[in-house]
C-alpha cells in the first residue's frame, strides 16, 4: 500500500557566498528528510556579499545538479523575512547547519524568535562530515584572495569563479 503525504518541503536559507563542500554536505543529508529542498540565497544578508545573487544562485543550481537523488532541490533568491519566506514557499520545515559551538548561540536565538513567529515551522539542524565543519565561506574568500589553494573546500566551478572574481576577469 501506498502512502500518500503532503509534500514535505525543506528550506535551507543562507548567503551562499560562495557554496562550499560544507553546504553541499548539509544538503546531500538535508535531501533524505525532504520531497523538495529550497535552498533559498539570500537577497540582501548585511554580509556585502563577494558574488551578485544571480552569481550565487547559479553557482547554488550548478552543484546541486550533480546530487543524486529523487528530492527536487531548487535554488530560489530570498528577501524579506526568512519566515515569511518558508510560508509563501510552504516550507514546512528551515534547515540549517551547525560548525561549531560559535553558531550555536546565534542559532538558538533565531529558533526562540522564528518559532514565536510560526510555530508550525520546525528548525532541523545538520553537522557535516568531519572534514567539512570548519569550512566556512568567508574564510575561503580569504584564502582564495591570498592566493592559497581553496580546491579542498570549494568544488572546482566554484574555485574558477573565485580565482575570476579576485583576478577581476
Ligand atoms: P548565513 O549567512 O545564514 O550564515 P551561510 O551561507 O554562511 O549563511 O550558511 C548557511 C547555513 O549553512 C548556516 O546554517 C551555516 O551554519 C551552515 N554552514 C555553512 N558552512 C557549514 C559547514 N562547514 N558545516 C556545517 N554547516 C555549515
Amino acid at each position: 500500500m501506498q502512502t500518500t503525504h503532503e509534500p514535505r518541503i525543506g528550506l535551507y536559507p543562507g548567503t551562499f557566498d560562495p557554496i562550499t563542500f560544507g553546504h553541499l554536505d548539509i544538503i546531500r543529508r538535508a535531501v533524505k528528510l525532504f520531497d523538495v529542498l529550497i535552498v533559498g540565497v539570500a537577497v540582501f544578508s548585511g554580509k556585502n556579499p563577494m558574488f551578485t545573487l544571480e552569481e550565487r544562485v547559479k553557482m547554488v543550481e550548478a552543484e546541486v545538479a550533480k546530487i543524486n537523488t529523487k528530492t527536487i532541490i531548487k535554488a530560489v533568491p530570498m528577501d524579506g523575512l526568512l519566515m515569511h519566506f518558508a510560508e509563501e514557499n510552504n516550507a514546512n520545515c528551515i534547515v540549517r547547519g551547525l560548525r561549531a559551538v560559535s553558531d550555536f548561540e546565534y542559532e538558538f536565538q533565531m529558533v526562540g524568535m522564528n518559532q514565536r513567529l510560526n510555530s508550525e515551522i520546525e528548525t532541523v539542524f545538520f553537522m557535516a562530515a568531519p572534514q567539512y565543519q570548519a569550512i566556512a565561506s568567508r574564510l575561503v574568500k580569504e584564502i582564495a584572495m591570498l592566493n592559497g589553494e581553496v580546491s579542498m573546500f570549494v568544488p572546482e566551478g566554484v574555485k574558477t569563479a573565485l580565482v575570476e572574481k579576485i583576478s577581476g576577469k
